[in-house]
């Protein structure tokens, strides 16, 4: 065991693993609550649950389990060319859109490169980074969220690959097409990429761009979509990026041949096409945002603004406190200190009932932990 240890290349010895939002079976075991007594706003996932399209289709598919999945998601990827009009060779599947980072990491960065990503931007922009070797150039926020003209002076001659998430996660802010654009018309052309929308669906009409018209005019830009949130598919694992043949060839060259499932593959494509569901996601969003926004402003806690399905609530120097009152009350929100921000809870917008059963609770948190509050975000 030590001599394995010791044998490690050393960025991989440096690495922590990723902290994952808390499963309700474990609190529940943890605090002998019943599992239906339990709130989890931890992790960003759609409390509406799955699509009743996509639940039909995996019926179907379950009948086909005894065989792989089609290596190439025939289905799954002309149902995304289409819903995106690009063409199907533009599209590559992950297991998660965890997986097109992964694979972006590996195929395009190695020891003595480097990938430029905002400081609070997603916790997988550096742990993938790292697992290649490759170096971290982290950029200063601005106002928590991505400081764009920083991050193009951060490019250098190793850089390889920039991760833009927009929204962003933890904190939910925003980068306007228009700064987008004017960005991408500025990195190199050797330089990927990555725009990871995530959170797109959650964007109000006026803020939606266009980004398959930026991936039509960017051959170093590629752009990363998650079934896991919108579209209610978290447990299957499916995401998907979009970016023309000369990138989505390479990611093909290191992509597990058989990375997304039969039943992830039919749901997300049934998924894709409920319309219905994806607005009343968004609709339900909107609402939840709202109430919880007003709620937190009732007990005089600060937020950041959020563009996705979530809030950086700022707790102070108390949120560890805050956090572990708040599992014991059975309701699961996310602690964000391995981002840097140890002041802060991280809270995934629920159900009308769940946000209410969190702000019902918050006040006795507040006061057991006895709270100092500081409005300052
Ligand atoms: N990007 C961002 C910004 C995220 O927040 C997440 C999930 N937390 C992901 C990518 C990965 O999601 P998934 O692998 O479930 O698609």
């Amino acid at each position: 065991m030590n001599r394995i240890i010791k044998n490690l290349p050393p960025y991989i010895a440096r690495m922590a693993p990723y902290m994952p939002g808390k499963p309700i079976a474990d609190i529940a075991r943890q605090f002998g609550l019943q599992e239906q007594q339990i709130v989890k706003l931890a992790s960003n996932e759609n409390p509406l649950g799955i699509s009743p399209k996509a639940q039909e289709a995996m019926k179907k598919a379950a009948l086909d389990l005894g065989r792989y999945p089609d290596p190439n998601g025939y289905v799954l990827k002309t149902a995304i060319a289409q819903r995106f009009a690009v063409p199907a060779p533009w599209v590559t599947l992950g297991n998660g859109s965890n997986d097109i980072l992964e694979m972006v990491a590996h195929a395009f960065l190695a020891p003595q490169t480097n990938a430029v990503f905002s400081r609070y931007s997603f916790a997988v922009y550096d742990l993938a980074t790292q697992a290649v070797g490759a170096d971290a150039k982290v950029v200063a926020d601005y106002q928590m969220g991505h400081d764009l003209p920083a991050m193009l002076a951060a490019i250098d001659k190793n850089t390889r690959v920039v991760f833009i998430a927009n929204p962003n996660n933890p904190t939910g802010t925003f980068l306007s097409g228009a700064e987008i654009e004017a960005f991408l018309a500025k990195v190199p052309s050797h330089v990927v990429v990555v725009l990871d929308e995530a959170y797109n669906e959650y964007l109000s009409p006026e803020h939606q761009y266009d980004a398959m018209q930026m991936v039509r005019r960017y051959s170093n830009l590629l752009v990363s979509r998650s079934f896991s949130k919108a579209y209610g598919l978290a447990g299957l694992r499916v995401g998907f990026a979009l970016a023309q043949e000369e990138i989505t060839d390479i990611l093909n060259r290191i992509r597990q041949p058989f990375n997304v499932n039969t039943l992830a593959q039919a749901a997300a494509a049934a998924a894709l096409f409920d319309h219905d569901f994806l607005r009343q996601t968004y609709e339900m969003n909107q609402a939840g945002l709202q109430q919880l926004q007003d709620g937190l402003r009732a007990l005089q806690l600060a937020f950041v603004p959020s563009y996705g399905n979530f809030l950086l609530v700022k707790f102070g120097p108390q949120s560890a406190a805050v956090n572990q009152a708040l599992l014991a009350s059975g309701v699961i929100v996310r602690p964000v200190d391995n981002y840097g921000l140890s002041e802060y809870l991280r809270i995934s917008v629920g159900t009308f009932e769940e946000n209410a059963r969190l702000l019902q609770v918050l006040p006795d948190v507040l006061q057991k932990t006895s709270l100092t509050i500081d409005q300052g975000v």
